[in-house]
């Protein structure tokens, strides 16, 4: 006899199943043509995912049940998750659906004015990047924060509902309730991002001292009169390019299928389904990103989006999407329905991310990508040399991003401008601009419509940093077969893949790589 909470597992797999396999298949031909009526479809279709997790009388059981084995008690514990962000009035969901909508429309159709013209990101990231001209720059850079002023007051009332949602469920405020979610602890999320900005902040402050007496140079003044918009981007997200080495010669009229193929096969993951299975060329109307997907969970249809071209930037994409790929490609098949799944977004990133890098070590271009292997050296100290600046500039960066959202939630009705830019002086350090009271925050879309979401990217660099010295300490014996051993795919498989969500995030890392995450790995990639 099933138990009573085996049967309610059960029965949940029959409401979702079928639904999560539409869903995940409007979702994607959504995407491929762009057309409205396939993305009206795709979001009716996750209107009704969500409200199969909203069944309060379900959710009430669901807690109160005793699991008799360890499987079943991860289940219920992921599930009380999913049930719980979505009990909300069905008035509420779409209401908050609505709004969502509006603020991807507002960022996607909004367009600021430069001299009078209206201008797009893309035309404004140009300037930045390219321009020599410190008056020009700060238009443009005032430019890409006028649509603050429209969207502030329409973040400040998703915050007031999302915290109003989240505090009748008894969290303290949305964002706590969000990282709880995730399987996080806001105190210990904390001290591990203050951790990496800790150890790194020597190394930042180096790099950015260099940086600004170039910037000086080039723009003219001093040093310390260097403003935001000196650097290369809107948000100092990323470094300006400063190396020289054009990588994407090495890639013109090579067949990144093919590359990715081989290469995936010699590690003994065999992806070549998957890619006869996906879409790889530019079409009107397609999605420009790029993502892989399961087609439901546990059907084994896996498929790639992309818009390849034969440069450096889409080689690194396609390693990327393929690193998901596999990871669900390699799910334990008997793993229970409700279990069969990346362990969380970090662990799956940090998978993507290591596989993408790839692109850039020396013995793999040289192996993979047909490059001599001197030329192969000289590519890998360029592109090691502008990861660390990523990095370095990157890890700051999501420590002003976690810290904002988590006092913004906690109190929306303190004065949010000035907390911006005490943030961004505290961690980047650029200095805020003479006389400016904006809402300069509310130009960052994620805080509009990917809540709680920013510390994934930084703790799945981490999680990459750790598996990676795993992998080269206890795997390989060598560069050379890091990037063409069966015993890679054979390791990441049995360690990571085929446990699917069994473990939590942590307690999988650990028994993979036998500590904790930590930013030792990470940091001492940077030094
Ligand atoms: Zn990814």
């Amino acid at each position: 006899m099933p138990t009573e909470l085996a049967t309610l597992i059960e029965e949940q797999r029959t409401t979702v199943q079928d639904l999560e396999r539409e869903n995940s298949l409007a979702g994607w031909q959504a995407n491929i043509t762009g057309r409205p009526e396939d993305e009206a479809k795709a979001a009716e279709l996750q209107a009704q995912l969500m409200r199969c997790y909203s069944d309060s009388a379900r959710y009430a059981k669901l807690k109160e049940l005793k699991a008799e084995d360890y499987d079943l008690a991860r289940q219920q514990k992921l599930l009380v998750n999913r049930f719980t962000s979505n009990q909300m009035a069905p008035e509420v969901i779409d209401e908050i659906a609505k709004r969502d909508a509006e603020m991807d429309s507002l960022f996607n159709n909004f367009r600021g004015k430069l001299r009078g013209e209206a201008v797009s990101d893309n035309h404004l990231r140009d300037i930045l990047k390219d321009s020599d001209d410190s008056a020009l720059r700060k238009e443009a850079w005032e430019t890409s924060k006028q649509i603050g002023a429209v969207s502030a007051p329409k973040i400040l009332e998703l915050v007031e509902i999302r915290n109003r949602e989240a505090k009748r469920l008894g969290f303290p405020d949305y964002y706590q309730m969000r990282i709880q979610l995730q399987e996080l602890e806001v105190d210990t999320l904390f001290a591990l991002l203050d951790d990496v900005a800790k150890q790194t902040k020597p190394l930042f402050t180096a790099y950015k001292q260099n940086l600004d007496e170039q910037l000086a140079k080039r723009f003219g003044g001093r040093a310390e009169d260097m403003r935001p918009w000196h650097y290369a981007d809107p948000f100092f997200q990323s470094p300006p390019n400063t190396e020289k080495v054009d990588i994407d010669v090495y890639f013109e009229g090579k067949g990144l299928e093919d590359i990715t193929n081989r290469f995936f096969d010699s590690l003994g993951l065999d992806i070549k389904a998957i890619m006869a299975n996906s879409d790889l060329y530019e079409k009107p109307g397609k999605c420009q990103h790029a993502f892989c997907t399961h087609i439901g969970r546990d059907t084994g249809d896996i498929r790639v989006l992309c818009n390849l071209r034969p440069n450096a930037q889409w080689m690194k994409t396609l390693l990327h999407e393929f690193g998901h790929a596999a990871y669900d490609m390699e799910l334990d098949p008997e793993l229970p329905f409700f279990l069969k799944g990346a362990a969380h977004t970090m662990t799956t990133e940090s998978i993507a991310e290591l596989m993408g890098r790839f692109s850039d070590n020396g013995v793999w271009l040289a192996k993979w990508a047909g490059v001599r292997p001197e030329d192969a050296g000289q590519i890998e100290k360029a592109a090691h040399a502008m990861h660390r600046a990523y990095m370095l500039i990157f890890t700051q960066w999501v420590l002003v991003m976690s810290s904002f959202e988590r006092a913004m939630y906690a109190d929306p009705s303190q004065d949010l401008n000035t907390l911006w830019w005490d943030l961004v002086e505290k961690f980047q350090q650029v200095r805020r601009p003479d006389n400016r009271h904006a809402p300069d925050w509310a130009a960052k879309i994620h805080l509009a419509t990917v809540p709680g979401y920013y510390h994934n990217y930084l703790l799945g660099e981490m999680t990459a940093a750790q598996i990676l010295h795993t992998l080269r300490t206890r795997v390989v014996s060598s560069e050379e077969e890091l990037v063409t051993s069966p015993k890679v795919g054979a390791w990441l498989t049995e360690n990571i893949f085929r446990h699917g969500s069994r473990y939590s995030w942590n307690d999988l890392l650990t028994r993979a790589t036998g500590e904790p995450l930590n930013a030792k790995y990470f940091v001492e990639d940077l030094a």
